[in-house]
């Protein structure tokens, strides 16, 4: 993801990080799910029940994620014991789901290879895999990204849906060339993904009351999960940095002023907030938090959103990648809109599942079956 604000030392424990998940009385009983197995006092599927693997980075990611299970499972007794993955399990639209989140304070896409390959060691018939969560955005002629927007990456004008831009050849006197191809996005997905595409043509995606319900039935998350004001949204020019001498001065709300920001219209009437934008996912082990070189990746190679995680996954998990935008991968980054661009994110990835039958899923191949590296086909090997 992108909206980390700041590199931590590693290992250190990221400061937006929440309280780690405990069961209240709040929660319990959960509401019985309208289906054959409502009888259950608690949800338990046996590890290999779960055909869907969903990928946080943060933890902020991770509790917006769980808002949107229909159902929440209880953890299995077993689990691989090489795997240090914190999981929340449960059902979307008859989908068995489980969410992992990356360590608190650790990201990069090393590390969410190794957290898909614990999950997959755990949950060995995960056949389709999402990575959802937050990323930085880069607006451009024909791609009016908004904070809060998402980004879903799909190949589009013969661009490929992700890239690892830090990955290449660096030759003197030459501009940086990036080699290196990954995997598509599972096929069923990119079909869902279409489906939507065109059903959200003429009519609402709902995406806005989806996250309004969430929050209604879990007000505490009102203040951080919320949409922030409009007003908050602001794209700087892209010469004008956090501490320079013009414009932002480094306040810590990035107020700026009318000459060092970028002069957007106002969403048109039948615009419906947050937009979709499918396109190019970049991603890096470094934070992008550079205007002229977010500029320079737009344009040349149509980059819609800079993160941190999709890159150390393609080629071996499989997945769609859903990010939020929470800020416009420069300078200026922070925090204010990271919880409601992870809302936003795990809204449209419930909706996606929703389009496609759980029977398709099952006649996917599994992950862990198909992945092209022997370290992760090992992975599997740990039960037998
Ligand atoms: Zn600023």
């Amino acid at each position: 993801m992108s909206g980390r604000v700041e590199s931590p030392p590693p290992k250190a424990r990221r400061p937006d990080s929440t309280s780690p998940p405990v069961s209240t009385p709040a929660q319990a009983p959960a509401p019985a799910p309208a289906s054959a197995s409502s009888q259950q006092p608690e949800w338990k599927f046996n590890p290999d029940e779960y055909t869907v693997g969903w990928i946080c980075a943060l933890t902020t990611e991770y509790v917006a994620a769980k808002e949107f299970l229909d159902d929440k499972a209880v953890q299995p007794k077993y689990r691989s014991p090489n795997d240090n993955n914190a999981y929340a399990l449960g059902t979307i639209a008859g989908h068995k789901v489980v969410i992992a989140v990356l360590p608190a304070g650790e990201y990069g896409t090393s590390t969410a290879a190794s957290v898909a390959r614990d999950m997959l060691r755990s949950f060995r018939n995960v056949r389709m895999g999402l990575m959802v969560g937050i990323g930085g955005g880069a607006p451009r002629a024909g791609h009016d990204i908004r904070l809060g927007d998402i980004v879903v990456s799909i190949s589009r004008n013969g661009k490929p849906a992700v890239r690892q831009y830090d990955f290449g050849k660096a030759i003197q006197g030459r501009e940086f060339q990036m080699t290196g191809n990954l995997n598509q996005p599972p096929v069923l997905l990119l079909a869902a993904v279409n489906d939507l595409e065109a059903r959200f043509q003429s009519e609402d995606h709902g995406l806005q009351g989806a996250i309004d319900e969430v929050l209604k039935k879990k007000p505490k998350l009102a203040s951080r999960y919320g949409k922030p004001a409009p007003g908050t949204d602001r794209l700087f020019k892209a010469h004008v940095t956090h501490d320079g001498e013009a414009g932002c001065r480094g306040a810590a709300d990035c107020v700026g002023t009318p000459s060092s920001l970028r002069q957007r219209g106002e969403k048109g009437e039948h615009e419906e907030s947050p937009a979709i934008h499918y396109g190019l996912v970049a991603s890096a082990n470094s934070l992008m938090k550079d205007a002229l070189v977010r500029d320079r990746l737009a344009a040349a190679e149509g980059v819609l959103c800079f993160e941190m995680e999709a890159a150390g996954l393609m080629n071996h998990f499989p997945c769609l990648v859903v990010r939020g935008i929470c800020d416009y991968s420069d300078s200026h980054k922070n925090k204010q809109w990271q919880g409601y661009a992870a809302m936003a994110a795990a809204a449209y990835a419930r909706e996606l599942l929703r389009r496609i039958p759980p029977s398709q899923v099952e006649a996917e191949k599994k992950i862990l079956a198909s992945s092209t590296s022997p370290s992760f086909r090992n992975g599997g090997e740990v039960r037998d």
